[in-house]
């Protein structure tokens, strides 16, 4: 597990920052970005954000959306490839 947190919901109080032992949160761009290499899902960030922006997400997800996103790329080729073969077709 590790932390997330959602840039649209947080106000940038910076609690999350100083809450983490890992010292896992850096800012970046003015805003707060966990380190996944340095996370160890323990929550105690969450805890200490007062507007319910950081999640805990299992690395599971990571690898679904990963697979999803890969999917999607295969998608766009494929029609990418089946315009062409098309443009080929019609041209003989
Ligand atoms: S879950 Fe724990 S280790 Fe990870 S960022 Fe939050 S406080 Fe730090
Ligand atoms: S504690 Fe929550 S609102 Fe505050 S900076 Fe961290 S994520 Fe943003």
């Amino acid at each position: 597990m590790r932390a997330i947190i959602n840039k649209f919901i947080c106000r940038r109080c910076m609690r999350c920052v100083i809450s983490c032992p890992q010292g896992a949160i850096k800012i970046v761009n003015g805003y707060p970005e966990v380190d996944k290499n340095l996370c160890r899902g323990c929550g105690i960030c969450l805890n200490n954000c007062p507007f319910r922006a950081i999640s805990l997400i299992l690395d599971r997800e990571e690898v679904l959306d990963e697979i999803k996103r890969q999917l999607k790329q295969v998608a766009v080729e494929m029609d990418n490839l089946e315009k062409r073969l098309d443009s080929i077709r019609t041209r003989r």
